[in-house]
């Protein structure tokens, strides 16, 4: 069995440190990968912490990251879409049945059967598996999308679960042109969300509670940039907005953002805080509106994305960084200060 360098987490206290991980000898659907880059989603940090304990408890050692770009290096006989040398990438999900319902319609996501693609249970070697922080990763093919050559590979790996996150929703709701579209949180997901309702002619404003990220959300895109903790500018856009995409990864008041949503408004949560939040029914009934929530998307929504930034030129803004900055690079995390995402040039590994 190969083995893989890669960075791991022994409890939810302790820094994210080097080891060695096994991965599988390729079956004849997989694709083996010498991960390149890797992003940090603030996903790995709630893991690493286990900050989601109540609902999906983190198994220790974890190994996080699910924004992977990489090089293939073998592939399976009755692998038909990649060949060694080509660039791949792989994101949240490893593995479905493929036979139910959601995944028939492209809803891998949302399979009862699904496997994330770290802490999921691991149906070849057992135990649980092993994300992106690593050299290499073996995965089925129908989990492994095709990167649009003209994309940096630092800038496209956040695509695979920043990207995803947010092309699905404002796909799903029509954020298009002639609509008024909110941004809440300006972070990894936030940016990718401003970037594509932008692309796709909608009018955009974020809303941050960093001053100093004013400018950056204009450059980015937006048309309009909110201080959230300023309860005039808020006011000024109550039942104003078409659809909100609220990508906030902590405590904050929701009922905040109903009062802005227009008429038959929208509201989608991405963002996974791991309290409960208060919603007042009154901010819901006046104008017919809307709560709802979105995860990642489906396999083929995920090439479709791909496709669509290879087009439209589109990457993640990143901070490159080696794996052994992964603990400074999550203190910033925490405290909302990465421009935009944090991405580990795996090369970096080869020092351990
Ligand atoms: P991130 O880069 O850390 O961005 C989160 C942003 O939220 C921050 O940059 C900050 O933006 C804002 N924020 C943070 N604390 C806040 C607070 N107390 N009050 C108000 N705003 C606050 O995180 P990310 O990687 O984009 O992920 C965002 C969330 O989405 C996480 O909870 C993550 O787990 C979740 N997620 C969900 C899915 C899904 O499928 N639904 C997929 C990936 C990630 P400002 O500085 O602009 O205020
Ligand atoms: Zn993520």
């Amino acid at each position: 069995m190969p083995k893989a360098k890669a960075y791991s987490a022994a409890g939810a206290t302790s820094p994210l440190a080097s080891t060695t991980i096994s991965r599988r000898d390729p079956t004849e659907r997989d694709v083996q990968i010498e991960i390149l880059f890797c992003g940090i989603c603030h996903s790995d940090l709630h893991a690493v912490r286990n900050e989601w304990g109540g609902f999906m408890p983190t198994v220790y050692p974890i190994v996080p990251g699910h924004e992977i770009i990489g090089r293939v290096t073998k592939v399976g006989s009755a692998v038909k879409k990649f060949k060694p040398g080509d660039i791949a990438g792989v994101g949240c999900m490893v593995d479905s049945d493929q036979t139910c319902p959601q995944c028939k319609a492209g809803f891998e996501q949302f399979c009862p059967n699904m496997i994330l693609t770290y802490n999921s249970p691991d149906k070849h070697l057992g135990g649980v598996t092993y994300g992106g922080y690593s050299d290499g990763i073996v995965v089925d093919e129908h989990f492994v999308l095709r990167i649009p050559s003209n994309l940096s590979l630092a800038g496209a790996a956040p695509l695979l679960c920043a990207g995803v996150t947010t092309y699905s929703p404002m796909r799903h709701w029509g954020a298009t042109k002639g609509k008024k579209v909110g941004v809440v949180g300006l972070g990894g997901l936030g940016h990718m969300a401003v970037k594509f309702a932008h692309a796709f002619g909608a009018h955009v404003v974020v809303f941050t509670t960093s001053p100093n990220k004013k400018e950056d959300a204009l450059r980015l895109g937006a048309d309009e940039v909110v201080l959230s903790r300023d309860a005039n500018e808020m006011k000024k856009h109550t039942f104003s907005f078409d659809f909100i995409l609220d990508a906030v990864s902590a405590q904050h008041d929701i009922n905040a953002y109903l009062n802005l949503l227009g008429r038959d408004g929208a509201i989608t949560l991405v963002g996974l805080p791991s309290k409960p939040m208060e919603i007042s029914a009154f901010n819901l009934i006046m104008g017919r509106k809307s709560l709802s929530g979105s995860a990642i998307g489906g396999i083929g929504e995920t090439q479709e994305m791909l496709d669509f930034c290879g087009k439209h030129n589109i990457t993640s803004d990143v901070e490159v960084i080696p794996i052994q900055k992964v603990n400074e690079a999550y203190a910033r995390l925490a405290k909302s200060d990465v421009k935009y995402r944090f991405s580990i040039d795996m090369a970096s590994l080869k020092a351990e």
